[in-house]
C-alpha cells in the first residue's frame, strides 16, 4: 500500500493556471521541460544515450518539440526487441530495479515500470475531473494481475484517500451486491463490463438511481463507445470520465467533459502525432501515430510510438484549457493503408460503408498505374440495386468520411469474395 497524501500534497498536484496558460507560453514551458528531460534521460538511461548517439544527435540539439523529429521513433516492436535483448527494461530504466514500486507485464511481452510518477499523474486527473474525491468508495472492476489496470488504479485511489473495493472482473451478481451493500459511489471498469453490471442490477430487481449510491463511472479502455457513454449519462444519471493512456507511458490525454476529444496531458508527457513511415509530425486534423516522450525520472522513454492512430486539433476548447486535443483514436497502426498521401483506417471504410445495407461485402483494392495510386472498390450487393446511384452515393460518403473518391467501383457476383476476405488489398508493392 502506498501512503496516503495529505490535503496539501494533493493540492500541489494540480495547478489550474498551467491548464489555461496562453498557447505560446505553453509551448515555451513544454520545450524547456523537454530539453531538461532529454538531458536527464541521456545521462541516466543507456538505451536513450544509444538512441541519440546512433542518430548522431546530441541532447543539446533538441530545444523544441519540433526538434524531436531528429530522433527516430521507438516502436512497440522495437521496445519488445530491446527488452528481450537486455531484460527487463532494454536499458531505458534510470533507477535501480528494486526501487520501483510496481513492475507490470503487458502483452508483447513488455515490462512496464510504474510508481509514484504514474500515481501522481492519475491523481492529477481525478482532481481535474472533480471526482472521485477522498472518501469515495470505489469499486475497481478491472484486471488485477500482470497489467497496469486494477492495481494501478487502486494505488492512485488509495493514495488519494478513497476506499477501494478490488472487485476484479467477472461474478456479475456479486459485483451488483458489492455496489449496493457498500454504497459504492464510483465504478471503475471497461464500459462494456459496466453495462453488464448495470443490466444485471436491473434483472435482480434494483433501480440503480433509487437503490444505489453510484455517481461516477469510467469510459476509458475501449474506444468508440459513445453510445454506452450516452446510456450511462441519460439512463443511469452517471458522470462519465474518460482518459487515454498506455501501459508504457501512463496517462497520455484526458477528456475535459466539455469539448470533444482528449487534451494532451502535457504535464506528464510530450505528445506528437507523426507519420509512421517518416517520423515527421503531421498537421492538425491529419492522421498519424501517437508518439509520447514522458517526463519521467524513472523510465524515460524517448519518442515511443504507441501504435495508435489519431489526429489532433489546436483549436481552443470551450473549457478554456490550452493543451491541444487528440480528436479521436482511429485504431492501430497496421489496420490502415496510406493512399494518395492520405491515411485510411479500416474503421473509416467500415464507417462509410455502414450507411449502405444493400452492400453485403466491400473491398478496397489499391494498385499503381503509372506510379500513381488507383483505388478500386469491389462490392457485392443485393439484387435490383441501382448501381449508378449507389456508386455516386458511396463516392460522396467516402469523400465525407475520409476525403477520397474511388477511381472505380466494381460490382461482383455474390459469393465472389471468400468468407475470410481482406477489406484492404494493396497490390502496389508486390
Ligand atoms: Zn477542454
Amino acid at each position: 500500500m502506498l501512503s496516503r497524501l495529505s490535503p496539501e500534497e494533493l493540492a500541489s498536484l494540480y495547478d489550474e493556471s498551467k491548464e489555461k496558460m496562453p498557447p505560446e507560453e505553453r509551448k515555451r514551458w513544454l520545450n524547456q521541460r523537454l530539453a531538461e528531460q532529454l538531458q536527464f534521460a541521456y545521462k541516466n538511461a543507456p538505451a536513450v544515450k544509444e538512441k541519440f548517439d546512433k542518430a548522431g544527435v546530441s541532447p543539446s540539439e533538441i530545444r523544441t518539440v519540433k526538434d524531436l523529429e531528429k530522433l527516430p521513433v521507438t516502436t512497440k516492436d522495437d521496445l519488445v526487441r530491446l527488452q528481450q535483448a537486455n531484460p527487463p527494461f532494454g536499458g531505458f530504466l534510470a533507477v535501480p530495479l528494486n526501487s520501483l514500486n510496481r513492475i507490470y507485464a503487458s502483452p508483447g511481452p513488455i515490462y512496464d515500470a510504474w510508481g509514484l510518477e504514474q500515481v501522481k499523474s492519475a491523481i492529477r486527473g481525478f482532481i481535474r475531473a472533480g471526482w472521485p474525491k477522498p472518501g469515495d468508495v470505489v469499486l475497481v472492476s478491472t484486471m488485477y494481475h500482470m497489467v497496469p489496470a486494477g492495481l494501478a488504479l487502486t494505488d492512485a485511489l488509495d493514495a488519494m484517500g478513497c476506499t477501494v473495493v478490488p472487485a476484479g472482473i467477472g461474478q456479475t451478481e456479486l459485483q451488483v451486491k458489492l455496489l449496493h451493500d457498500l454504497k459504492a459511489t464510483a465504478l471503475f471498469s471497461f464500459p462494456s463490463f459496466t453495462m453488464t453490471v448495470l443490466k444485471k442490477a436491473k434483472e435482480m430487481g434494483y433501480d440503480v438511481r433509487r437503490d444505489f449510491n453510484l455517481k461516477y463511472t469510467t469510459g476509458g479502455g475501449e474506444r468508440h463507445i459513445e453510445i454506452l457513454r450516452k446510456t450511462f449519462k441519460e439512463d443511469y444519471g452517471l458522470i462519465v470520465g474518460d482518459a487515454y493512456g498506455t501501459a508504457d507511458l501512463g496517462e497520455v490525454a484526458y477528456g475535459c467533459g466539455v469539448g470533444e476529444g482528449y487534451h494532451y496531458a502535457d504535464e506528464a508527457c510530450v505528445i506528437e502525432i507523426v507519420d509512421p513511415s517518416t517520423g515527421k509530425q503531421v498537421g492538425p486534423h491529419e492522421v498519424g501515430e501517437v508518439v509520447g516522450t514522458p517526463f519521467s525520472n524513472v523510465y524515460p522513454l524517448v519518442r515511443f510510438g504507441t501504435g495508435d492512430l489519431a489526429s489532433y486539433t489546436d483549436e481552443s476548447c470551450p473549457c478554456g484549457r490550452t493543451a491541444p486535443r487528440i480528436t479521436h483514436i482511429l485504431g492501430m497502426v497496421g489496420e490502415h493503408i496510406r493512399v494518395k498521401g492520405q491515411f485510411v483506417h479500416q474503421k473509416e471504410l467500415d464507417e462509410a460503408m455502414s450507411q449502405f445495407p444493400e452492400v453485403s461485402k466491400y473491398q478496397m483494392v489499391l494498385r499503381l498505374d503509372d506510379h500513381r495510386d488507383r483505388i478500386t472498390l469491389n462490392l457485392e450487393v443485393e439484387p435490383g440495386v441501382d448501381r449508378q446511384a449507389l456508386s455516386e452515393a458511396i463516392n460522396k460518403r467516402c469523400q465525407d468520411v475520409f476525403k477520397l473518391r474511388m477511381d472505380k467501383i466494381e460490382f461482383l457476383a455474390k459469393g465472389t469474395l471468400p468468407e475470410d476476405y481482406q477489406k484492404f488489398v494493396d497490390t502496389r508493392w508486390g
